[in-house]
């Protein structure tokens, strides 16, 4: 067996411990006789591993007593719609930070249920920078303001968390929860789909705080509302029972692999060695502030770009794959999340030095 080093941005690379505990347990889920695929949601196994699964995101990312933890189905693009859907509360605007494509959907979404304002963007900068805190627009009128942490496309991650004042803040934390430590009580909501840090897709996380649930009004589908959902312990319907399950061992290994601040330590690591060899290169550039760059996702460029497809191929034959970088911005595109280990990202950063001298 041969397994290549993967740089998809998601679906994306997998701890291989997790894979094989999957597979380890596929038939038969510790003395149950079954997979956990086949099992009733409503059954004492799966309760268990949902509840244990539960208890360890509560644990890594020491989520206080006052917020909700779901898991719900949709992705990332559900949230999109769920959030002014839920905590609107009334109000006819939200406010709304626009660093990049994924930021940019979320206001689109947003506007088919009120007023988006733009408080700021970086869309004249082609999204390589973010805005200063001091000078987003906040209109303390509004009902929220949403954020994208870590935007997966163009590579611009926040390192803080901005402070807006009173309105409650809402984060799309998909491409970087679990890489680094958060403070969950300074938002009102985290969501964050799972196919990045914390499984394959299927699940979208939800963090809310209790004062945001309950807001919906009536019209709202009882699937898209947090209040019914909290309820019913995110099983208003079945859930992605196996998805929950892979989700739960990708929290175990990343317990036992430290938690959230030592992983924090070898991201750092993983991403300061590839920005370095991106920066001392003559062919490779990577455009975005050196402030924000992400640590998970590390977009480049070739000074030649006819030079790219030579580029993506050979890095194929040399087993490192799905480098190519999103569509809408071309070049190449390196997402080294928690899962992706060190020697991959050596592996990638030694085949680059050596397309560089032949090329
Ligand atoms: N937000 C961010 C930051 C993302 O990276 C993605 C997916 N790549 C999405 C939202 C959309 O997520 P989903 O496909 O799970 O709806």
């Amino acid at each position: 067996m041969a397994r290549i080093y993967n740089f998809s941005a998601g679906p994306s690379t997998m701890p291989e411990a997790v894979l094989l505990k999957a597979q380890q347990e596929m038939l038969d889920w510790q003395g149950s006789g079954m997979s956990v695929m086949e099992m009733s949601h409503r059954g004492k196994h799966f309760m268990a591993i949902a509840e244990a699964m539960k208890n360890d995101l509560i644990e890594l990312l020491a989520i206080p007593a006052n917020y909700k933890v779901l898991f719900l189905q949709g992705g990332a693009t559900a949230q999109f719609a769920m959030i002014p859907q839920n905590i609107l509360n009334g109000k006819t605007s939200a406010c709304y930070v626009n660093t990049g494509a994924w930021s940019t959907s979320a206001i689109k979404e947003a506007g088919k249920y009120c007023q988006v304002k733009t408080v700021a963007s970086s869309e004249d900068s082609k999204f390589t920078a973010i805005p200063a805190v001091e000078q987003w627009l906040i209109d303390p009128d509004a009902a929220y303001l949403h954020y994208t942490s870590n935007e997966t496309i163009h590579g611009v991650e926040f390192n803080d968390v901005p402070a807006v004042g009173e309105l409650p803040l809402v984060c799309d934390m998909s491409s970087n929860i679990l890489s680094r430590p958060v403070d969950v009580s300074r938002y009102g909501i985290i969501y964050a789909g799972t196919q990045k840090n914390m499984g394959p897709s299927g699940v979208t996380v939800v963090i809310v705080r209790d004062d945001l649930v309950g807001l919906a009004p009536k019209s709202v589908p009882s699937v898209f509302n947090y209040e019914q959902q909290a309820k019913s312990d995110s099983m208003l319907n079945t859930p992605a029972t196996y998805n929950w399950y892979l989700l739960g061992l990708v929290l175990q290994w990343l317990k036992g692999e430290g938690g959230v601040a030592a992983i924090e330590q070898r991201n750092i690591h993983k991403a300061n060695k590839l920005y370095q060899a991106i920066d001392q290169s003559s062919l490779y550039s990577n455009p975005v502030s050196k402030d924000c760059r992400s640590r998970m996702n590390i977009p480049f460029v070739l000074a030649d770009a006819s030079l790219d497809k030579e580029f993506l191929s050979l890095a194929a034959q040399n087993g490192l794959t799905t480098l190519a970088g999103h569509r809408s911005v071309g070049g190449m595109r390196a997402s080294i999340y928690n899962a992706m280990p060190e020697a991959g990202v050596d592996a990638l950063i030694a085949f680059m030095a050596e397309f560089e001298r032949t090329h």
